[in-house]
């Protein structure tokens, strides 16, 4: 059966078109500045690669491009062949607590939504229609990023705020990389053959997240009403006091509009190293002396570490500590330096283990009280994999 997954930004579009009886990816790729000047799409496997310059005027000009180009590179003969199509969604709310089928409810509550993600939410479901209007017998499915943290309880979803904000404005933790830690989990209970861990999942990129997960559910995750909240993140603050808000509005005569683009987008690891939201910047910048890009990255170790600690005592223990997404995978020196402030709790790196990249692998030294695993996460695998049980 072949399924594409598709995750639709407000000016991109990303697919992959996987044969799920090998789970393996026989295109995919990218199109870019929809509705911008300059739009371009690239399309490529392990065989070629395409870049071609495209007047994209919306999302609709990119899926009948798509769906020509697939024919025509004879990856697919017809489109009867793609047996589904699963769109990742950024926010349903707290009504998707699971991926389901598309119907016109699904779009209407994905757009009702897009207060939440105002960025990410109306492009879904306009990828979708176009989608829709194109391949009208198609089955479709959405997999929304918040599903996976709708099992978190209310007492760790609340924040202590007046309660109407909740009942009237649902201000509440919604989470994000759902589909990712769901994954990690999904992958580690198969490789460990136990669906009863206590995982703590460290996804560890330009945006990161950390979740508490038990018995495959989620407990809780650091990311909060918005990605903005957590963790350090390449340009993002993480957790702050927010009363810095107005204090900072007012001494520099900045709109709130601007001091939050200033925590989503000039903070983080650029931010404090006034270098780059790039790790590996980071990482060589910390090497040749840089003292902002060794504060950068102490506090981002720091915020991950105190994310961990709470998620062990929050899980009663843990049995497995993951690693994923682009620091996460990539940076031996990173995860040394999170699991070496760990040694009070007992948890070791296999130092040689440790010295990998991209494949699932066991971290720990063999006396480590909990497993240290890297695990590399594909979200669009998982997409296919939820369309895929859902149009059987
Ligand atoms: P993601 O958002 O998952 O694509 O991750 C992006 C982050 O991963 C960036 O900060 C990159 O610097 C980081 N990254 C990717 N490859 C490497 C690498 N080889 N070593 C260290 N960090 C990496």
């Amino acid at each position: 059966m072949k399924i594409m997954s598709i995750n639709a930004g407000s000016s991109s579009l990303k697919f992959s078109l996987f044969d799920m009886d090998t789970e393996n990816v026989l295109v995919s790729g990218l199109f870019e500045r929809i509705g911008i000047e300059g739009s371009c799409y690239t399309i490529k496997n392990s065989e070629f690669k395409i870049k071609q310059d495209a007047e994209l005027n919306n999302h609709s000009d990119a899926v009948k491009i798509l769906l020509d180009k697939l024919i025509e590179l004879k990856i697919i003969n017809s489109l009867e062949e793609l047996d589904g199509i699963g769109h990742r969604i950024v926010h349903g709310g707290d009504k998707y607590t699971d991926s389901v089928v598309v119907s016109d409810q699904v779009v209407e509550d994905i757009i009702r939504f897009s207060d939440y993600a105002p960025l990410h939410n109306p492009a879904h479901a306009v990828c979708i229609k176009a989608f829709r209007e194109v391949l009208p017998n198609t089955p479709m499915t959405v997999v929304f990023d918040t599903a996976f943290h709708q099992t978190i309880a209310k007492d760790r979803y609340l924040y202590a705020v007046p309660y109407e904000w909740y009942e009237k404005h649902h201000v509440r933790k919604y989470g994000a990389h759902g589909t990712s830690h769901r994954y990690i989990a999904k992958k580690l209970a198969e490789e460990l053959g136990r669906d009863d861990l206590k995982i703590i999942c460290c996804h560890l990129g330009n945006g990161s997240s950390i979740s508490a997960i038990k018995d495959g559910k989620c407990v809780d995750t650091s990311m909060g009403f918005t990605p903005l909240a957590g963790v350090v993140m390449g340009t993002r603050s993480g957790d702050i006091d927010v009363s810095l808000v107005p204090y900072v509005m007012e001494k520099e005569g900045k709109s709130v509009g601007e001091i939050m683009d200033c925590l989503n987008k000039k903070s983080g690891f650029l931010g404090i190293s006034e270098l780059s939201s790039d790790s590996r910047d980071i990482e060589n910048a910390v090497k040749e002396g840089n003292e902002q890009a060794a504060l950068a990255q102490k506090m981002f170790v720091n915020s991950v570490v105190k994310y961990i600690s709470q998620y062990y005592v929050e899980l009663g223990g843990c049995d497995v500590i993951a690693f994923t997404a682009g620091i996460g995978e990539n940076s031996a020196a990173t995860r040394l330096e999170i699991i070496e402030e760990l040694a009070c709790l007992g948890i070791k790196l296999d130092v040689e283990a440790n010295n990998v990249r991209g494949e699932v692998r066991c971290l720990s030294s063999s006396d480590s009280t909990s497993m240290v695993y890297l695990v590399p996460t594909n979200e669009e695998l998982m997409i296919a994999m939820d369309t895929l049980a859902l149009i059987k």
